[in-house]
């Protein structure tokens, strides 16, 4: 782990396995409640009482080093994102390191133009005239907490906005993918000049460590990915020292296929945008809204399509479709597929455990009813529900009824009919005809319980800064 600019040890370690194989990768440190406090006090005094925070040179210099130990370790961390988090290489090549890496880039850069000050109007009050001001400073200590699918992009996209913004971090791993980010810990502190305090690196098998920094009197600010279920936890135990929360948390985003849309190109986008990461994806689209009269015909088609899905080793540059992260997920995924057919869904495709390793077969169910469990409830696994609606307005309808707003897509011959349709589901990004979204500067995040606030993006950095508003007589 590394604490207070030193790469330490634990006295216990806790094994990370391969998902493919479910042979162990290593053990990773099991943090005590005394290296948490260690990694929090050390944050806290290199917030307070080191130049950090108010070194913007110092931070752009920091970062750019960063950026560049990144990419010159970049096939290292390729290699272990494909063992531990069961990435597909291919993914690598994009979400899963090779853009998370470019976040870096475009933190460093946007330090260049970003201004921390912005000056409002003279006013008169009193008699007197008044300048005023607001600056923009750092929130102080931050708690990250991330989950196991894209261990990458998660830690990086929190860390860069984070020491852009002055801030200084305690980042926890999660505990099903801890060698990735403690290989990132190891790199800041053996290649980046980060100043000691202002990136420590914890894991640790289970919820202790992360409730123990949420409740942290010393901790100002908490940036959370993970589930929703876990996010209204973190909500309420830091209440009791009103911290600022962030929460990106999950999702269950529908894919309209409208009327006047090509079929087989939106069942070809349907079939692999669920497969992406075996499903392991919080803004994929894992509900396929279809017309009633076409529902037959474009499950036809996506069955087809996910036929062409090629799983198995994610080291193989040919696969596209790797495992599930752990027993217990393929476990949880697979209850959910059997419980949606005894609901009443149909089973077209898939639906089975595919071993060594922790792999599920893609799925497809169609006929399901928009309140049933696998409508309504977060699979992470490649499984795809297929409901059918009546017309756009029934569309929009189904598509919003869910707790979640992550995301949305549509597709639509008209592009214009496609986007205000988009406008009419309470969703933080929406894709229309396959249009990406997903980037370093634009801003990612949820509406509804899919999470407050927005990672990435010049928002992303605005999440870690206070504003602070001077005024002072000037006549
Ligand atoms: P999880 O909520 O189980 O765990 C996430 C992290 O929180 C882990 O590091 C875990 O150790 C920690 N944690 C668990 N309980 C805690 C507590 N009480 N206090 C503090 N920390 C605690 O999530 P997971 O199963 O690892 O990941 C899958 C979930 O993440 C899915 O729901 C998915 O939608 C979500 N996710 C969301 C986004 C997004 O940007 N919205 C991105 C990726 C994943």
């Amino acid at each position: 782990m590394l604490i207070d600019g030193k790469l330490v040890e634990s006295t216990r370690t806790f094994t990370s396995l391969n998902p493919a194989t479910g042979q162990e990768v290593g053990q990773a440190p099991e943090a005590t409640a005394a290296d948490t406090e260690a990694a929090v006090a050390a944050a806290r005094r290199a917030f307070d009482t080191t130049g950090w925070a108010t070194d913007t040179e110092l931070r752009a210099r920091c970062l750019d080093r960063l950026h560049q130990v990144l990419v010159e370790h970049k096939e290292e961390l390729r290699e272990l994102t494909i063992a531990e988090a069961g990435a597909p290489r291919m993914l690598t090549h994009g979400n899963q390191l090779d853009i998370p890496i470019e976040i870096v880039r475009y933190y460093a850069d946007l330090l260049a133009d970003f201004s921390f000050r912005e000056d409002l109007a003279e006013v008169e009050s009193n008699g007197r005239r008044h300048r005023r001001w607001v600056e923009k400073e750092a929130a102080g200590v931050v708690a990250a907490i991330i989950p196991y699918n894209y261990p990458n992009q998660l830690a990086l996209a929190k860390l860069a906005p984070a020491l852009a913004a002055g801030c200084t971090v305690v980042l926890k791993a999660s505990p099903d993918t801890p060698l990735i980010t403690l290989a990132l810990g190891e790199l800041i502190a053996e290649h980046t000049g980060i100043p000691p305090g202002v990136v420590n690196v914890i894991s640790s098998p289970g919820p202790a460590v992360g409730q123990l920094l949420t409740a942290h009197p010393d901790v100002d600010a908490i940036s959370f990915t993970g589930s929703t279920a876990t996010g209204r936890a973190i909500m309420e135990s830091a209440s009791s020292t009103v911290k600022r929360v962030f929460l990106e948390l999950g999702g269950k985003s529908a894919m309209v296929v409208l009327d006047d849309a090509d079929p087989a190109s939106a069942a070809m986008f349907a079939a692999f945008t669920v497969c992406s990461h075996a499903g392991q994806g919080c803004a994929l689209t894992t509900r396929l809204l279809v017309p009633r009269e076409r529902h037959d015909e474009i499950v036809e088609q996506v069955a087809g399509a996910l036929a062409h899905v090629s799983y198995g080793d994610p080291a193989d540059p040919k696969t596209y479709m790797g495992p599930l992260i752990s027993g217990r997920q393929r476990d949880k995924v697979d209850g959910m597929v059997q419980r949606a057919v005894a609901a009443g869904a149909t089973l077209v495709t898939g639906g089975k455990k595919v071993d060594p390793g922790f792999f599920y077969e893609p799925t497809l169910l169609s006929n399901v009813d928009p309140d049933s469990e696998i409508a309504q409830e977060e699979v992470f696994g490649p499984v795809l529900a297929v409901i059918a609606f009546e017309d756009d307005d029934d569309a929009v309808r189904i598509a919003n009824n869910t707790i979640y707003g992550l995301s949305g897509a549509v597709h639509s011959a008209d592009e214009e009919r496609a986007v205000a349709l988009a406008r009419r589901i309470r969703s933080g990004t929406f894709s229309i005809n396959g249009g990406n979204y997903f980037g370093p500067d634009a801003p990612f995040g949820g509406y509804k319980q899919s999470g407050v606030g927005r990672e990435m993006g010049v928002a992303g950095l605005e999440e870690f800064l206070e504003r602070k508003t001077f005024a002072v007589v000037v006549g």
